[in-house]
């Protein structure tokens, strides 16, 4: 058995990088960015105007000044201004030549038709300068940044309307069991329902890969085989849930062996999940998840989801956020690391969901999140910092 970090450093030293891709920029939202993008223009590209009012001199502001021109956003300026005068301008409309400051409209008085008088002591300059945000040529966004909806918007204001993005890592999922049955069937007397492999496909989505689903397999050797040949012939990662355990039919592990996979561990020292079983292929990494739904839940996202990231040069694996205890957390046994589901209350601490064990299904539904204790440490105190991961 080994430790859960070792597990994950493990896992993560195998990676194999995904191609790159070219894609339309508003496809590209919730990829990874596979090149850095860089701004083919100053942002702003000239000094424009914070706010609607007069753009002037600023020596000038405690005369009266002549209005000169209308500036709308997107015109041109046509004259500059100079002693005593001011141009009428809106937010966003080029700073006409001379003016180095702009008076809000709500600080100023009409005097005369084109005459204005500024009624404070002091204004700011009111400009945004050409190129203070961004320079011609800086890099914007960096290669490995998962693409968000604020990250399409300065694509956008760059002209990047092709971004290079990692391509989605195939993912084969296979459901071992000769009690699981399909969710459109009622099962059997002594069948359930195959919850695992379409909780694994839709957390394969969310982590941004392509899920390639092969249905249920019989705990029979031969079929086993076959179906997880196939899988690796057909997939970046192979995931099987079910026959990893101590029991007669779960021979999952040996048959990866029999299928070329070279087992790296078979036991990891973690709670759920302690016989989760992963091995490399030439042609595919593989992973025997446990059969119990929180438990493949959880794996997946301790360690799947991390590699998939990193196969696709995401600059973050995973994200977590401290936060204190709601109230003291106790186990009894702590020979393993273990993680358990949580509920972030609205005053932001952490209470541990109700949570009966890894076939609990229940129990994640009702969980904002994971977190977990240490080997060796059987209480978390009430005010304790703990790592949240969002599930
Ligand atoms: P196993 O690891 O095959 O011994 O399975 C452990 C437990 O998980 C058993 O109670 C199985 O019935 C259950 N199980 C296995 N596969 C699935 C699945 N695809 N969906 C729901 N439960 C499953
Ligand atoms: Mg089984």
């Amino acid at each position: 058995m080994i430790l859960f970090e070792d597990a994950l450093d493990l896992v993560l030293k195998h990676y194999r990088s995904t191609e790159k891709e070219c894609v339309g920029f508003l496809d590209s939202a919730g990829r990874i960015l596979a090149e850095d993008v860089f701004s083919d223009i100053d942002m702003p590209p000239f000094n424009k105007s914070a706010m609607d009012g007069f753009a002037c001199r600023m020596i000038d502001i405690h005369n009266d000044l002549e209005i000169v021109e209308t500036i709308a956003a997107g015109k041109f300026p046509e004259k500059s201004v100079g002693l005593n005068q001011c141009s009428r301008i809106m937010t966003g409309a080029k700073i006409p030549d001379g003016a180095d400051c702009v008076l809000m409209v709500e600080h100023i008085e009409n005097i005369e038709d084109n005459k204005i008088r500024f009624l404070k002591q002091s204004t700011n300059p009111n400009i945004c300068y050409q190129a203070e945000d961004i320079k011609k040529g800086d890099i914007v966004l960096r290669k490995g940044t998962k693409i968000k909806p604020q990250h399409i918007a300065v694509m956008a204001s760059v002209g990047c309307t092709k971004p290079m993005v990692a391509k989605k890592p195939v993912i084969g999922i296979l459901s071992t069991g000769n009690e699981i049955v399909e969710p459109e069937n009622v099962p059997g007397l002594s069948q359930i329902r195959n919850s695992n492999g379409y909780q694994l496909i839709t957390q394969v989505e969310r982590a941004g890969a392509i899920p390639y689903y092969q249905g249920i397999v019989r705990d029979s050797e031969e079929d086993t085989y076959m179906a997880l040949t196939k899988a690796i012939e057909n997939s970046d990662i192979v995931l099987l849930t079910g026959g990893v355990s101590m029991g007669d039919f779960d021979f999952v592990p040996e048959i990866m062996i029999k299928a070329g996979v070279d087992i790296k561990f078979e036991a990891v020292a973690v709670q759920p999940g302690k016989p989760t079983t992963f091995g490399v292929h030439h042609k595919a990494l593989v992973f025997g998840l446990p059969g119990n739904p929180v438990s493949s839940y959880i794996q997946f996202e301790l360690l799947v989801r991390p590699l998939i990231l990193k196969m696709m040069g995401a600059s973050s694996l995973y994200q977590t956020v401290k936060l204190p205890m709601d109230e003291d957390y106790t186990r009894r046994k702590s020979e393993r690391l273990s993680w358990f589901p949580v509920i972030i209350t609205d005053e932001g601490t952490v209470k541990p969901a109700d949570y009966h064990g890894s076939a609990h299904i229940y129990s994640l539904p009702a969980a904002d999140g994971i977190t977990s204790i240490a080997i060796g440490k059987d209480i978390i105190k009430k005010g304790e910092l703990v790592d949240v991961r969002q599930i």
